[in-house]
């Protein structure tokens, strides 16, 4: 059975995912929560939830590690929200996507794509925690920003600002539907002069659109062929609606760019993405593709995760898991990981940047593997 449904795994309504994404009847809140502002405010917009004290947002019986209790997980994370503080803060560097991974303001996802690493680390249902200690992490970060002063080189992250990647452990379109941290970190990176904001988003929030991010915040819509994310990302906004949501958000000044992952390997799959990027060129302004960047990341599974998936979502599997396509590598953490041979990928990586290139020349790859 699929968490979403025990027929059909991709369902999704096209217009208001983002309205039905929570309905909110569990939270669970370290002890004295309601000292911050920003908890009193999560709280009060659900005055029925049941509100339930734990020691830490990390050590919750039953949320976390339930991997054989799939049919509960799509509940949870419609039900369950966390509230906690974060403890430490640090800019960790990054350098692929963007320059500085930003301490977590949220962590966890509503939706449930069935590649996900995430909830391999985290327990499967992994529902969003909110942390509310959001002007102790804005603080830190601006004053991080000024310390580095101006970017004086040019790399793939950007050409001129330091890049903080705020979404690293969870979808901020959705966490930006349970409280105000979101909007926060955008209004931050619209005034701090040499820093921005920059996430990667499978949800299109029609909401991000009220705020003003004065080109300070960076939107990642992730993309890949509409067939094949029917298989795979669940309880997430049809691909065409993403498309088509890439020209409001510029509208509304945020810059766009567009995470081509992850991208599957399958008969037909590079025609799939020919017709996926000409979609693209054809479903936005020369305004939106003149400042458009990509990202490319070819798929890497899990052996773990693909026998949990093959007990919910084989359909999936049939995608993800292809042993005559891919080789496994041990992790630094003992697992197996499965990723395309490495002499076909790298052609495979060249054709799918050619494409790119002759299908929306104006868009530059920031980076591909
Ligand atoms: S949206 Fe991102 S974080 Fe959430 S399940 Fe999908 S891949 Fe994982």
């Amino acid at each position: 059975m699929t968490p979403e449904s025990a027929t059909s795994p991709s369902r999704r309504v096209p217009t208001d995912l983002a309205d039905r994404l929570f309905d909110i009847r569990t939270i669970y809140h370290e002890a004295g929560i309601e000292r911050f502002e920003r908890a009193r405010e999560v709280l009060d917009r659900h005055p029925d939830a049941e509100r339930v004290v734990v020691p830490s947002h990390t050590a919750i019986p039953g949320l976390y590690g339930n991997a054989g209790n799939v049919d509960d997980w799509v509940r949870i994370k419609r039900e369950v929200l966390v509230l906690g503080e974060k403890k430490s803060l640090t800019a960790r560097p990054n350098g692929r996507s963007s320059d500085w991974i930003a301490p977590s303001t949220a962590n966890g996802c509503a939706m449930a794509c069935s590649y996900c690493y995430v909830p391999r680390r985290k327990g499967y249902a992994n529902p969003v925690t909110v942390f509310a200690n959001i002007e102790r992490i804005t603080g830190y970060l601006e004053r991080h920003a000024a310390r580095q002063g101006p970017k004086t080189e040019p790399n793939q992250c950007d050409p001129v600002d330091w890049v903080y990647d705020i979404g690293e452990n969870s979808d901020c379109s959705a966490d930006a539907l349970l409280s105000d941290n979101v909007r926060d970190l955008v209004e931050l990176f619209g005034r701090i002069p040499n820093a921005k904001a920059s996430f990667a988003t499978k949800l299109v929030n029609r909401r991000l659109l009220e705020l003003d991010p004065r080109g300070g915040t960076r939107v990642r819509f992730s993309l890949m062929p509409e067939a094949a994310s029917k298989a795979v990302d669940i309880r997430t906004s049809p691909v065409a609606e993403r498309i088509r949501a890439l020209d409001d958000f510029v509208d509304a000044g945020y810059e766009v760019h567009l995470n081509l992952s992850p991208v599957i390997v399958h008969e037909g799959w590079l025609d799939e993405w020919a017709g996926l990027l000409q979609q693209v060129a054809d479903g936005t302004s020369a305004r939106t593709r003149a400042q458009l960047a990509a990202e490319v990341i070819f798929l890497t599974h899990n052996e773990d995760l693909h026998e949990v998936n093959l007990g919910w979502h084989p359909r999936g599997e049939e995608l993800l898991w292809r042993p005559d396509l891919q080789q496994a590598k041990r992790s630094q953490s003992g697992q197996w990981n499965v990723r395309y041979k490495s002499t076909w990928k790298s052609r495979w990586v060249g054709q799918l940047v050619d494409l790119l290139g002759e299908t929306l020349p104006e868009c530059r790859v920031r980076y591909a593997f």
